[in-house]
């Protein structure tokens, strides 16, 4: 059959390429999905039974379900004090990877430019080539905390350019974007016209207090973001697949226009369930974010105490970046050999751009005492180098 070149283009990820390997092992520890292991919440899972049981399985409008707009609305008014109408400017997706792609469909023509600041999140720049758009990787260092330079952004902008993608927190660096740097970010896009697409999907996931700084406490960007979030990681519903876009309404006419030849709508039920979790107050997911955090502690300091290895402490998210340079691997050899020998299943990092390489990617998602045997093996694995 003929396959597009499009199609043959985009390399399957390297995420899914060890999880599918590890399921060849009995007794994986399996470090390599983003999917928390904690249960959706039971008020969130009863209004998804509660509305298959009214009959509530139909299609909704392209945008989504108006009262699940509305308590988005509501939250984000809630959280940064900026007004989003939900008839006009909000939109539910199917997942913030669909968010994502609407927006790239909308806002990218053939051979624009997309700055990525790496490492980043390998989806980025595949759904930006999928869109005819050119990815431009801008790399970081880990001296600097894999914080991007805005010189180097400044220097990557051309006139081909139409917007910066900013991960906060990040994956894969459990890292948050600081007051200072985003100022600068929206200074630039000010200046060169250019749209800030803001992922937000792990802000509810913040360790130590940490004040999270949104694109939205800049209260002059809502007319040049587009704020990408979903249920996944907030309240552990990755399979609920609802994420959503909140953004000017000439976007959201356009994503919403598209959604028709796309998905239609996101899933009645699974919508149903989402107006159940924004409308909490999020103390259901206060439990969620202690263990992260338990399983974080944990983790970095048993990390540290292993020869070759380090890591730094990662203030969101639940993903650490070790260090693996003084082993002498690289990563990909560090994760198919750790896999092969010792059963324990890694991200290499270069999957998330050059300057990651010499690292991978853990993510805690799974109970302490699973962890700890991960642990276990990976000193075993290092010491036996
Ligand atoms: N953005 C980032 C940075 C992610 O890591 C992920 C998933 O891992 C997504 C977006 C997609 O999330 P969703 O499950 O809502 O599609």
């Amino acid at each position: 059959m003929k396959i597009s070149s499009k199609a043959k283009s985009i390399n399957p990820s390297q995420t899914r390429k060890l999880f599918d390997k590890a399921k060849k092992y009995n007794n994986v520890i399996d470090f390599t999905l983003g999917d928390p292991d904690f249960h959706t919440p039971e008020s969130i899972k009863n209004a998804a039974c509660c509305a298959i049981m009214k009959g509530k399985t139909k299609y909704s409008a392209n945008a989504g379900l108006i009262n699940l707009r509305e308590v988005i609305s509501k939250r984000i008014l809630l959280e940064n004090g900026v007004q989003y109408d939900p008839n006009s400017e909000i939109m539910v997706t199917v997942g913030a990877m669909e968010a994502l792609y609407l927006t790239f469909l909308c806002i990218i023509d053939s051979g624009d430019e997309v700055i990525i600041p790496s490492p980043y999140w390998i989806n980025y720049e595949h759904m930006v080539r999928m869109c005819d758009g050119c990815p431009i990787i801008v790399d970081s260092d880990y001296s600097n905390n894999f914080v991007v330079s805005i010189e180097k952004i400044i220097s990557s902008i051309t006139d081909k350019t139409v917007a910066i993608i900013i991960n906060s927190p990040s994956n894969p660096t459990g890292s948050i974007y600081d007051k200072e740097t985003i100022k600068k970010l929206c200074d630039i896009a000010m200046e060169k016209n250019l749209i800030i697409v803001w992922d937000e999907c792990y802000k509810n996931i913040i360790y130590d207090e940490e004040r999270y700084c949104s694109i939205l406490d800049f209260p002059q960007m809502k007319d040049h973001s587009i704020i990408i979030n979903s249920c996944s990681k907030t309240f552990s519903m990755t399979g609920w697949r609802i994420g959503y876009i909140a953004a000017p309404k000439e976007l959201i006419a356009n994503t919403t226009k598209l959604q028709e030849n796309i998905a239609a709508c996101a899933s009645l039920p699974a919508q149903y369930a989402a107006i159940e979790a924004f409308r909490s107050d999020y103390d259901i997911i206060k439990s969620m974010v202690d263990g992260f955090k338990e399983r974080r502690d944990y983790f970095v300091s048993e990390i540290n105490k292993i020869e070759k290895l380090s890591c730094k402490l990662p203030q969101a998210t639940f993903y650490v970046l070790v260090d693996i340079r003084k082993t002498g691997l690289n990563s990909e050899d560090f994760a198919y050999q750790l896999l092969d020998k010792k059963h324990v299943a890694v991200v290499p990092g270069i999957t998330y751009g050059e300057c990651c390489e010499g690292f991978i990617r853990i993510a805690y998602t799974m109970d302490l005492s699973k962890i700890k045997i991960g642990i276990e093996r990976i000193k075993e694995f290092v010491n036996e180098l």
